[in-house]
């Protein structure tokens, strides 16, 4: 039986989150709508939500299959998927193999170099700030995680995912060079993997031209962004 959208827990900006029949699993709503620099800049892209929901299934199932333990169930059609209920941790953590962003807005390293080792960070999800930088203290302080463990372990999972990911952009001529994880607990409260994985939360730029193939393209007001993210999936399917 296919589950049902029962009432909207949450409307954020790329998403609504619906309650179902079961307690357990609730549905994801791709929009088509984008935003950026903290809801500054706003727009609507048609197509992109469905984009975001097929990318992030076939992402998802991916790192299933490498044991990678994640909130996602299955996709329901177009711009829906099914995902287990999980308490979300208020922590953005992003992840950095190649420089660009804020990471070289605010240390002044050029867009493009590679970093000596893959960098972690934490940001705070809180738009209100304007999603701060967190060191360990601050999320313990902040009650984000029960105890320091648990951030090794994110840590730990961050750099795992990382390196499947690195790995499955590679085979499709893509570089990989940051990307936002979200995490949550579980029924059983056990850590999981949440959230999209899609170009709205990774940098992706072709491996030849370095053509960036992400939201960059509507943050830096470069058009062709619902085209650079179908090409995403293209290479994904045909992989
Ligand atoms: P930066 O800190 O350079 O702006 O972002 C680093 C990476 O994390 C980029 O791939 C960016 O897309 C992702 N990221 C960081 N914060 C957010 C956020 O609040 N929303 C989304 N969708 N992605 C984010």
């Amino acid at each position: 039986m296919t589950p049902k959208k029962t009432k909207l827990l949450y409307e954020g900006k790329a998403k609504k989150i619906w309650e179902t029949e079961d307690p357990d699993l609730l549905i994801s709503e791709f929009k088509d709508s984008l935003t950026a620099f903290n809801g500054e800049k706003k727009s609507e892209e048609a197509g992109k939500g469905a984009l975001n929901n097929k990318i992030s299934a076939e992402l998802f199932e991916y790192l299933n299959e490498k044991g990678i333990p994640t909130h996602f169930v299955k996709l329901l059609d177009d711009t829906h998927m099914l995902h287990k209920r999980a308490e979300v941790i208020k922590i953005e953590v992003i992840v950095r193999n190649i420089a660009a962003g804020s990471l070289s807005r605010n240390l002044g390293i050029p867009e493009g170099t590679e970093l000596p080792f893959t960098l972690v960070e934490f940001d705070y999800k809180n738009d209100e700030l304007g999603d701060p930088k967190l060191n360990d203290q601050h999320c313990l302080i902040l009650n984000l995680v029960r105890e320091p463990a648990e951030l090794d372990y994110i840590r730990y999972m961050a750099r795992k995912i990382n390196r499947f990911l690195q790995e499955f952009y590679r085979e499709l001529d893509l570089k990989l060079v940051d990307f936002k994880l979200e995490f949550g607990r579980d029924k059983n409260d056990n850590i999981i993997l949440i959230d999209e994985l899609s170009p709205d939360n990774f940098r992706l730029w072709d491996a030849q031209t370095n053509e960036k193939m992400d939201k960059d393209r509507f943050r830096q007001g470069l058009g062709g962004l619902a085209e650079a993210y179908a090409e995403v999936l293209n290479r994904i399917k045909n992989r």
